[in-house]
């Protein structure tokens, strides 16, 4: 356990170092959504990284929707393996495998979807946790949200779906921040319970109340596993601060898709310090 939450503070100092070095990406999903990555990869889920396929027969799957939160996706992948963790170097320059939204044509192992336009990902994971049905692969298919992102038509469409077909092998995650690109989620457009509307289309949901705690994000993973297979897709509330574990970067929606400084840089790296090696 030590080591993951080392591991998070290596993937948060990651992703400042990446976004600073281009000055371009973004930094605060991507902090709020270290511990789930880092939980999932290093304890929840089942894959072959030395072998990655686009298939996916016999492993457990992640698609990530709200596909802007790259650096977070990108280091967590080097971390466990997909590939070297120098390659963290080339996130979002020209040719780099690393494009600032992911996509599957440059080959990156781990990406199994092209994501950046939202709303998408839910359908995909569905798409894919219905072909490990007819396969007879009893491996679990995971996604993970923006809450600002379930303003899109399109997740509601695929929220029906999954629970009218019965896809009971998907664990859907919203990243429940309260916040999305132009401000808080109750400013911009106003959501009300988003529990109580999944549990309405006929998903069983539950919440992880904070999700920047990794002991309870991996407890909250297993509840969610224990839940598959009964008849319903799975759908956690996972409660996170955009901008978690630097400081000035936390309670505002400011730092969705913007770099630090120089500075900024310095001060955020000296909030990180328990570190492994930086790439
Ligand atoms: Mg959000």
């Amino acid at each position: 356990m030590n080591d993951l939450k080392n591991l998070c503070t290596q993937v948060r100092r990651d992703i400042v170092r990446m976004v600073h070095a281009v000055n371009s990406g973004h930094p605060g999903g991507s902090l709020g959504c270290t511990e789930y990555f880092v939980a999932l990869y290093g304890e929840i889920m089942e894959y072959n990284a030395a072998n990655f396929d686009m298939d996916g027969k016999g492993e457990d799957l992640f698609f990530l929707s709200n596909g802007h939160i790259s650096p977070v996706f990108y280091s967590t992948l080097a971390r466990n393996g997909f590939f070297k963790v120098d390659e963290l170097n080339t996130f979002r320059k020209i040719d780099s495998r690393l494009q600032g939204h992911p996509t599957t044509h440059e080959g990156l192992p781990g990406v199994r979807i092209a994501s950046g336009s939202l709303g998408q990902g839910m359908s995909v994971a569905i798409g894919a946790a219905e072909a490990k049905k007819l396969n007879n692969d009893n491996h679990l298919v995971f996604s993970l949200h923006g809450d600002g992102e379930l303003q899109e038509g399109q997740i509601w469409e695929a929220a029906m779906y999954a629970a009218g077909k019965n896809v009971d092998n998907l664990i859907a995650t919203i990243d429940a921040n309260g916040q999305q690109i132009d401000g808080s989620t109750d400013d911009v457009l106003p959501m009300g319970d988003i529990g109580q509307k999944f549990a309405a289309f006929g998903w069983d949901v539950m919440t992880i109340e904070n999700g920047n705690d990794l002991d309870s994000v991996i407890a909250g993973l297993n509840e969610a596993k224990s839940r598959t297979g009964k008849g319903k897709p799975v759908c956690i509330i996972m409660k996170t601060e955009m901008g978690a574990g630097v400081d000035f970067m936390m309670g505002t929606h400011k730092w969705h898709g913007v770099a630090p400084n120089d500075d900024q840089l310095a001060d955020a790296l000296g909030q990180l310090s328990s570190t492994l090696t930086d790439y």
